[in-house]
């Protein structure tokens, strides 16, 4: 008996074949309008070892309440762009006068190896997500996104609904822990 035409799977993401990203220390999604850098109580503790600090002076120095929620503070900068309080401008170490590379400064997170699990997770999040036309439009502002390393669907879908660190965090700059 011949077999039936396999039905095209109507579930399957936009992203079924998968993405590529690689974070390219752009600081791009640390910035921007005012926002949410969510942090459970349990990151405001192990951020709290991290400065050497108690939990509640990083609340008081670092955190706003939202609800029942702690969101990360933001300053406004020069452009008028609201930062991560944890977003930092990071200067050449050197610059040779005879060299013609031009060593421009980055903007880095000083708190990479403890940052919550909103950034371990960029861009895998539901807004990205939502169409390809939202991925793209993310792409607009991250130069990671589109780069690099390759994604398979279930690696999405398992940073997508994460809900602790994942360990090792695939979304790590290249040469970050
Ligand atoms: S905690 Fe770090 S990675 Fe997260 S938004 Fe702030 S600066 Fe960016």
């Amino acid at each position: 008996m011949a077999s039936l035409p396999s039905q095209p799977d109507i579930d399957l993401p936009w992203y079924a074949d998968g993405l590529n990203f690689t974070c390219q220390q752009s600081g791009h999604c640390c910035t921007g309008g005012p926002g949410y850098v969510w942090i459970t109580l349990e990151e405001i503790h192990r951020l709290a070892q991290h400065l050497h600090l108690a939990p509640d002076e990083v609340i008081h120095e670092y955190c706003r309440n939202i609800g029942d929620r702690y969101s990360l503070n933001e300053n406004r900068n020069a452009q008028g762009h609201y930062d991560c309080a944890f977003l930092t401008d990071e200067q050449p170490k050197s610059q040779n006068p005879r060299s013609l590379t031009v060593l421009h400064p980055r903007s880095i997170c000083t708190i990479y190896p403890v940052r919550p699990l909103q950034c371990r997770t960029w861009p895998f999040w539901d807004g990205p997500l939502a169409s390809k036309q939202a991925w793209n439009l993310a792409a607009q502002r991250c130069p990671g996104i589109n780069q690099g390393k390759h994604y398979s669907r279930s690696q999405i879908e398992s940073l997508r609904q994460a809900t602790d660190w994942p360990p090792n965090p695939p979304t790590s700059a290249p040469d970050k822990p």
